[in-house]
């Protein structure tokens, strides 16, 4: 019981499991409908999230080529704001 302080929050939106991995931000974030912090580096997925990452990077390996191209349904317009100002 209490509150797990070491472990960090899943990633994604609405979710509020504990991560079991992190993985590059950019390699998970045309998958999954992230909560983009600041500085933010790395995605921090559970259990559930990263099995569904897992089964949607391996469903379309080939995309790692078009990441920047705007893959399909990010529903995300406007440019890609990365960590560098
Ligand atoms: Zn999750």
């Amino acid at each position: 019981m209490g509150r797990i302080t070491k472990g960090r929050q899943c990633s994604v939106k609405l979710c509020e499991n504990e991560s079991i991995r992190s993985i590059s931000l950019l390699q998970v974030s045309s998958y999954l409908d992230l909560k983009i912090e600041k500085n933010m580096s790395r995605a921090y997925l559970c259990k559930e999230h990263y099995k569904e990452y897992k089964k949607k990077s391996k469903k379309d390996k080939r995309t790692e080529k078009l990441r920047y191209g705007g893959g399909q349904n990010t529903g995300k317009r406007g440019g890609f704001k990365g960590p560098m100002s």
